[in-house]
C-alpha cells in the first residue's frame, strides 16, 4: 500500500526530524510484513556539506541505497531506505556525506541504537531482547559493539589511583580471563584472555604512560605474573594483597584442616566433624541461633579444625592495626603460633603469607581491596552464564565492558 496524498510523507518528516533538503519520497506499508519503508531522498540541485570540513560543496553523485532501521511504527518495523549523496570538495575530494538520523557505518538510526542500547541494559537475557526487538544475534553484537566502542573513546581516565587486577574462571576447564578494575568508580576498565603477565601488561597498556605513573596502589591477589606485571608498567603503584583473597586461602587451609580430621574421626566411628563444612567458613556474625550454639562446642573442641579456625580469625585482626611496626609484631606473634601448630595447611599458607608481608602491609597506607568491586564480580559471573559459543571471549568481553564499565554508550 503507498500513500501518495503528501499527508502520510509530512507525518514521517516530522516524526523523523528530517529537514530540507532531506525529503519523504514516498512511504509504504507492507501488511503482511508488518513492515513499514520509508524512502527519502535529496532535492536535487541542493548543495551539500563535506563530511571533513563542512563547507557547502555540490553534489557528485548518489552512493547506492543504503537501509537503516528505526524505531517502530505501532510494532510495524519501520525502514528507512535512501540513496547518500556525495560531494566533491575542492580539499577533500569525494565523500559521502553524513546522514542525520544515523552515525556513519550504523545499521540502525540513532533513536534505534538507542532504544536497542536500553533494551539491552534491562533484559534479563539477550535471547530475549532479541525477541522483543525482532533482531538476530549478529544485529544485537553490531549495537554492543558500535556502543562499547563509542563509549571506550569518550571514556575518561585521568586522575585514577587505585586499581584492582584480578583473574576469573571463564567457560569450561582452566581458561581464565584477567580484569582491570577502577577501584574508586567501581568500574570495569578492560578483560583480556589468560592470567600470565603478558596478560597483566596488556591490562596495564590500556593506560598512557602518564596515566600508569598516576596510580598509588593496586590491588591483586598473589599471584607472581600480576606482581610481575605491575613491576614492569608501574614500579612506582604499592602491590596491595587483596584481604578477600588472603582470606579465602585460610579458609582452604581451614578445609583441608577439616577434611583429613574427619576421615581420621569417622575411621573411629567418630562422626562429630559431619556436617560441620560451612560452619568453619561461614562468619560467626551471621550464624542463626542453633548454629552459634552448635559451633561453640565445636569451637572448643580441642579440634585440630578448631585450632585452624582460631588461628584464621585471629589473622584477621591484622586489618585493623594502624601502625606497620605493631602490625608487623602481631604478624611475628601470629606466624610462630602457626608454625608451632603442626596444622600443615595451615603453616603452609602462613609461609606465603610471610613472604609477601611487605605487599601485605601497604594495606594499612592503601585500604584497598578487589571486593570494593563485589558487584561487579558478581555481574560478571551472571554475564559468564550467557556468553557461549564462537568467539565467545570476545563477546563476554563486551559484554562485561558494556554493562560493568560504566561508560557513555549511547549515539549523539
Ligand atoms: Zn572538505
Amino acid at each position: 500500500m503507498a500513500f501518495g496524498d503528501g499527508a502520510l510523507q509530512q507525518h514521517y518528516r516530522l516524526l523523523l526530524g528530517i529537514e530540507a533538503p532531506w525529503r519523504v519520497e514516498d512511504v509504504k506499508l507492507e501488511m503482511a510484513d508488518k513492515k513499514v519503508e520509508i524512502r527519502l531522498s535529496w532535492t536535487e540541485g541542493a548543495k551539500a556539506r563535506c563530511p571533513e570540513c563542512g563547507q557547502d560543496c555540490g553534489v557528485y553523485d548518489h552512493a547506492p541505497e543504503r537501509s537503516w532501521r528505526h524505531l517502530d511504527t505501532m510494532q510495524f518495523q519501520t525502514i528507512i531506505h535512501a540513496r547518500t549523496p556525495r560531494v566533491n570538495c575542492s580539499t577533500h575530494g569525494v565523500k559521502t556525506v553524513v546522514v542525520p538520523w544515523a552515525e556513519p557505518h550504523g545499521r540502525f538510526s540513532r533513536l534505534f541504537e538507542r532504544f536497542a542500547i536500553d533494551v539491552l541494559l534491562c533484559a534479563r537475557s539477550w535471547t530475549q531482547a532479541q525477541a522483543l526487538m525482532g533482531l538476530s544475534w549478529d544485529e544485537v553484537r553490531h549495537i554492543v559493539r558500535r556502543a562499547v566502542a563509542r563509549g571506550l573513546s569518550r571514556r575518561e581516565l585521568d586522575g585514577l589511583r587505585y586499581l584492582g587486577i584480578d583473574e576469573k574462571n571463564f567457560g569450561a576447564g582452566q581458561s581464565y580471563i584477567s580484569v582491570m578494575t577502577d577501584l574508586e568508580r567501581s568500574r570495569v576498565l578492560e578483560v583480556v584472555e589468560d592470567r600470565t603477565q603478558a596478560s597483566a601488561e596488556a591490562l596495564w597498556d590500556t593506560l598512557s604512560e602518564v596515566q600508569r605513573w598516576q596510580i598509588e596502589a593496586v590491588a591483586m591477589d598473589m599471584w607472581e605474573p600480576f606482581l610481575k606485571a605491575s613491576r614492569e608498567r608501574a614500579p612506582q603503584a604499592e602491590v596491595v594483597h587483596d584481604k578477600f583473597h588472603i582470606a579465602s586461602h585460610l579458609n582452604e587451609a581451614v578445609d583441608e584442616v577439616r577434611r583429613k580430621e574427619h576421615k581420621e574421626l569417622m575411621a573411629q566411628g567418630d562422626a562429630t566433624l559431619t556436617g560441620t563444612r560451612q560452619l568453619w567458613l561461614f562468619n560467626p556474625l551471621n550464624f542463626t541461633a542453633e548454629q552459634a550454639v552448635e559451633f561453640a562446642s565445636l569451637r572448643d573442641s580441642g579440634l585440630k579444625v578448631a585450632r585452624a579456625w582460631a588461628a584464621k580469625e585471629l589473622f584477621s585482626r591484622l586489618w585493623h592495626y594502624r601502625y606497620e611496626g605493631a602490625a608487623r609484631k602481631f604478624f611475628r606473634n601470629w606466624f610462630g603460633w602457626v608454625s608451632r601448630s603442626r596444622l600443615k595447611p595451615l603453616i603452609k599458607v602462613a609461609r606465603m603469607l610471610k613472604s609477601h608481608l611487605d605487599n601485605i602491609l601497604t594495606y594499612l597506607r592503601h585500604p584497598i581491596t578487589n571486593a570494593v568491586t563485589e558487584g561487579l564480580n558478581s555481574k560478571i559471573q551472571t554475564l559468564k552464564a550467557n556468553a557461549r559459543g564462537f568467539r565467545s571471549f570476545e563477546n563476554y568481553r563486551l559484554r562485561i565492558l558494556f554493562f560493568c564499565g560504566k561508560l557513555d554508550l549511547y549515539p549523539l
